[in-house]
C-alpha cells in the first residue's frame, strides 16, 4: 500500500485505526448464516475481518487498482467475490441471488461524494436485516435524530419507518488516511416491520411534499391533499396544520399516509 496514490474523487479515505475496525466488526454481530454486503472494500482492512466471519460476502469496488492488495488481504479466505464495478450501477439483488443465506447485512465505510444515492439504493433495492455503515458524522445525526430538532428531517424520515436506527459512535479525522475534512461516525440500522405502509410510493411521495419547504408549515407543503383528513389524525396526536413536519414522529406520518393512499 505504500505507494497508492489516494484518489479523492472516489472517496477514498482508509480506515487505519484498528480499534475502529473492531468496532464496527463488533457492533455488526456477523455470523455463518449471514451474507454480507460490503461496499468500498479498499485495501481490504474491514473486509479480512468480516469476511471470515460470514457465510458469504460479496464486495463491490470500483477502482481496479486495489485488486492485487484485496487478493492478497483476502487470501485466506474463499468465501466471497469480489466485483469490480460502481456500486450504484450493480444489479445486487441479482447477484445475492445465487447464495444460500438466512440475514443479509451491509457493513462499509463508504465513499461520501455519494452517501445519498448509495443509502437509497441500500434501502429501496437491497433493504438488508442490518446495515452497519460509516457515513460523515453530520450525516448520522440526520438519520438519528428525534422529532423536533434541527437534523429531523426528509432522511430521518424515510429511513426510520423502516429502520431501528442509532448513531453508534464518532470516529475523528484521524482515524483515517489520509486524514479527511469531516469528522465521521457509525450508525446502526436494524430493520424494523413495526409501522406497517400500505403504500410505499405514496408514503415516499407525501413525505418528501411534506419536508419540501423544511420552514413552511404542514398546511403550505401540503397543497392538494385532503387536509381536513390529515387534520384530524394530526390532532388526535395534539399536532394541527400550522405545526412545521419536523415536529411530526413517524407513526403519524405513517397513519397519515396510510389514511389517504
Ligand atoms: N473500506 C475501506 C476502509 O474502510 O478502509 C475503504 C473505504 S473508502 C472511504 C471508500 C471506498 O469506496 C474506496 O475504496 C473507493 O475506491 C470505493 N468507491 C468509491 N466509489 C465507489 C463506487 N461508485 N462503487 C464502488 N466503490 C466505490
Amino acid at each position: 500500500m505504500k505507494r497508492f496514490e489516494f484518489k479523492k474523487s472516489l472517496g477514498q479515505n482508509f480506515i487505519k485505526d484498528e480499534n475502529i475496525v473492531n468496532k464496527i466488526v463488533s457492533s455488526a454481530s456477523i455470523d455463518k448464516d449471514t451474507l454480507v454486503i460490503e461496499i468500498g472494500p479498499g485495501a481490504g482492512w474491514l473486509s479480512k475481518k468480516i469476511v471470515p466471519l460470514s457465510k458469504n460476502a460479496i464486495l463491490y469496488e470500483i477502482d481496479t487498482r486495489l485488486k492485487s492488495v484485496l487478493d492478497k488481504e483476502l487470501s485466506f479466505c474463499n468465501n466471497y467475490e469480489l466485483i469490480f464495478t460502481d456500486v450504484l450501477k450493480a444489479d445486487i439483488c441479482n447477484d445475492i441471488r445465487k447464495y444460500d443465506f438466512k440475514k443479509l447485512y451491509v457493513v462499509a465505510n463508504i465513499p461520501y461524494y455519494i452517501t445519498s444515492p448509495i443509502l437509497k439504493k441500500i434501502m429501496y433495492e437491497i433493504y438488508p436485516d442490518k446495515i452497519i455503515i460509516m457515513v460523515q458524522d453530520e450525516v448520522a445525526s440526520r438519520l438519528a435524530a428525534m422529532p423536533g430538532t434541527r437534523d429531523y428531517g426528509l432522511m430521518t424520515v424515510l429511513f426510520n419507518s423502516r429502520y431501528n436506527i442509532k448513531k453508534l459512535f464518532k470516529v475523528g479525522k484521524n482515524s483515517f488516511v489520509p486524514v479527511p475534512k469531516v469528522d465521521s461516525a457509525v450508525v446502526e440500522m436494524v430493520k424494523d416491520s413495526k409501522y406497517e405502509i400500505k403504500n410505499e410510493n405514496f408514503f415516499d411521495k407525501f413525505i418528501s411534499d411534506i419536508f419540501q419547504y423544511k420552514r413552511k408549515t404542514i398546511r403550505n407543503n401540503l397543497k392538494g391533499y385532503d387536509l381536513d383528513k390529515i387534520s384530524l389524525i394530526l390532532d388526535k396526536y395534539g399536532y394541527s396544520l400550522s405545526d412545521r413536519a419536523e415536529n411530526i414522529p413517524v407513526n403519524v406520518f405513517v397513519e397519515i399516509a396510510n389514511s389517504l393512499s
